[in-house]
């Protein structure tokens, strides 16, 4: 399949790469190796081959996942064990363990929430009980 470039139509353009990283909050940097392409012509430059959306999706998805398992050893360190945590929350039992096989974004921000402010638990432990649907909010 013959490329062209988006700006002008040509196909005289040059292909390079470059060495990027990204990182979520609490996770390494991820390295990848990002495309770029620059039109001879008009100049215009881009991903013309659009390759750098799933590479970029592969790297931060590696970031989360050793988030992860940083954020899920911190809790425990702190005495905050995943069954705790599910409970409190009124997430299924053996949720967290599950995310070890793949922790999507929000599983990740739940979790990078509850490690910054962890005595939201303790709140929501103390209002488990008692809620009745018609609590507010405070
Ligand atoms: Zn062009």
């Amino acid at each position: 399949m013959t490329i062209y470039c988006p700006g002008c139509g040509s196909e005289a353009f040059k292909r390079t790469y470059e060495e990027r990283s990204i990182s979520v909050p609490f996770g390494p940097k991820v390295e990848y190796l990002a495309a770029n392409c620059v039109c001879s012509v008009c100049m215009l430059d881009g991903d013309f081959y659009q390759e750098n959306d799933s590479k970029i999706t592969e790297a931060e998805a590696k970031s989360r996942q050793a988030a992860y398992e940083a954020l899920v050893q911190n809790l425990s360190l702190r005495n905050y064990a995943p069954p705790y945590i599910e409970r409190v929350l009124r997430i299924p039992q053996g949720s967290i363990k599950r995310w070890k096989h793949g922790c999507s974004p929000e599983a990740a921000a739940l979790l990078m929430l509850v490690c910054m402010v962890p005595n939201v638990l303790e709140d929501l432990d103390l209002r488990g009980v008692s809620v009745t649907g018609t609590e507010k909010c405070t």
